[in-house]
């Protein structure tokens, strides 16, 4: 079995310590590679590449990185088919998610910041003081530790990287430890796409050990986060040690309200996908709906049919809906979030199973529906990660509009109702960084996608993400050459 190595300073190294682990296919539970573990050494040597190259990329002309990234869009497109298959075994995707979601919207996101790259923006020069010349510069920060999650690893090493790069930062990223594989095949593809060895490293390694001394390095300048918010805080707590910035992209609950003028068939066509989608291992997956009384029973019908007939099976089967959760721990995880729900009295209207059969190999768990849950219970409250929607109704729209704001986090919200101005009251009182209206999923590379509460700060995408990476400096030039400046007065007098 061959062994996935880091990317460090544009070649594959092995680990300084020797150390590997096993990918697993989710699926089947079955060892795919074995990758690469990295030390503290490994870590220190992807930074000082990426400090290495930080100079000259940095000064590079934007349009220089726009063309460097363009070719890296044309080189992700190459290789759709081969990034598509191992994404769907490392993540237990179904091949059809992988193929016409996670990896075309990577190759969409590389196409983006190569033209962002020549569009960083600021405010006009100008004499803001009759005196003086100022002028505004967008400089790159520096060197970016980045580290990413499991569920959507490809997209997450764009998320991360793109807006870095462009923006004329290097990066250091560290992928999920049961998910390295597709981040290691990204920084081959930047390399071959011609960007200078060091702008793009990968590091394979555990989050306690190579992330958290990724966080704390000194010659970091910013790191930038994606994954569960208690991770989050112990970043955020390391990275406070060399003040620098960070970019935290956290868990989410997403609500999905519909009013009782929503287009019902809609909204449970809508509440399936969205709560299914990558087997609801997504941040922004709908997760509680609030259903205004009147649809309410109709609703948790319809859904709870339209879940039954979505078919379980192979990830590589075109015809699969809905693929593994990413571990037999995660698996157990969901599966007690719903039989602790049972026990407080709460109703599984269908799924609340693990499938046997010839899924039992792998960490499969059946599209779920609970109801009468209450509003301060766990699997209302809680990110559980998996196939699991509760439904809970409501009778006016204070009261659904005050539920949909009742959790830590605010990622993402929907809300559905062919009434305007209730979408508009909805989209502004609701506190997450994303609401969509009559729908619930789609993102976009043109719009930023980041958190409100304890989803975290900062945007990923968007011209929103450059923001992030690079420092806005203030240069100031006298425009009198006097020798005594007014203002002097105040401080020295006339002398
Ligand atoms: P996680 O927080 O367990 O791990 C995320 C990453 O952090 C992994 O690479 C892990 O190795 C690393 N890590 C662990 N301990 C660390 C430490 N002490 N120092 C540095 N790094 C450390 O999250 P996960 O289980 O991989 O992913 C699921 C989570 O990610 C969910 O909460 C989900 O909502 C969140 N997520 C958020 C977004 C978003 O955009 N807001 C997108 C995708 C996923």
């Amino acid at each position: 079995m061959t062994i996935s190595s880091h990317f460090i300073g544009g070649k594959a190294c092995e680990s300084s310590g020797g150390e590997t682990d096993d990918v697993i296919d989710p699926s089947n539970g079955q060892s795919i590679q074995q990758v690469t573990l990295a030390t503290p050494d490994d870590v220190d040597a992807a930074v000082s590449a990426a400090a290495a190259a930080f100079p000259e990329w940095s000064r590079a002309t934007p349009g220089a990185r726009s063309d460097a990234i363009a070719a890296f869009a044309r080189v992700l497109d190459s290789r759709a088919a081969e990034l598509a298959e191992v994404e769907s075994r490392q993540a237990g995707k179904p091949i059809r998610l992988a193929t016409e979601f996670d990896v075309p919207g990577t190759v969409d996101n590389a196409a983006f910041f190569s033209g962002a790259a020549r569009n960083l923006e600021g405010k006009a020069a100008g004499e803001y003081s009759a005196d003086h010349t100022s002028m505004i510069r967008r400089e790159a920060i520096g060197v970016v530790g980045s580290i990413a999650p499991w569920n959507y690893p490809l997209q997450m090493a764009a998320w991360k990287v793109l807006p870095a790069i462009a923006a004329g930062n290097t990066i250091v990223l560290k992928p999920a430890e049961m998910t390295p594989l597709t981040s290691v095949m990204f920084a081959q593809a930047a390399h071959d796409a011609g960007i200078p060895a060091g702008v793009v490293n990968v590091i394979t390694g555990r989050g306690s050990v190579a992330g958290q001394h990724l966080m704390a390095h000194p010659d970091v300048s910013m790191v930038s986060f994606t994954g569960s918010t208690p991770v989050g805080q112990k970043v955020m707590q390391t990275a406070s040690g060399t003040v620098k910035r960070v970019h935290l992209e956290l868990g989410g609950k997403a609500p999905f309200v519909v009013f009782d003028d929503a287009d019902l068939e809609a909204a449970i066509h809508g509440a399936v996908a969205g709560s299914l989608i990558n087997s609801g291992q997504d941040c922004t997956a709908a997760t509680r709906a609030y259903v205004q009384r009147p649809l309410y029973e109709a609703f948790v019908q319809g859904v709870a049919d339209l879940m039954s007939q979505v078919v379980l099976g192979p990830t590589a089967d075109p015809a699969t809906d809905l693929g593994p959760l990413i571990s037999m721990r995660q698996q157990e995880s969901v599966a007690g979030y719903v039989e602790r729900a049972r026990g407080y009295g709460a109703k599984i209207v269908t799924g609340g199973q693990i499938p046997g059969g010839g899924l039992a190999e792998g960490s499969y768990y059946e599209p779920t529906v609970v109801v009468d849950a209450a509003q301060d219970s766990e699997i209302v409250q809680q990110e559980l990660f998996g196939p699991v929607l509760v439904v809970l109704p409501f009778d006016d729209d204070d009261e659904g509009l005050r539920l949909a704001n009742d959790t830590p986090f605010g990622l993402a919200a929907s809300v559905w109702t062919r009434d305007v101005f209730r979408s508009m009251r909805a989209s502004s009182e609701i506190r997450s960084g994303c609401v969509w209206v009559n729908d619930h999923i789609p993102i976009i590379s043109e719009m930023p996608h980041g958190g409100y509460k304890q989803s975290g700060f900062g945007k990923d995408m968007s011209q929103y993400s450059l923001d992030e990476y690079t420092n806005v400096k203030h240069v100031m030039f006298d425009r009198t050459a006097a020798v005594r400046k007014d203002w002097h007065r105040t401080i020295i007098g006339s002398r």
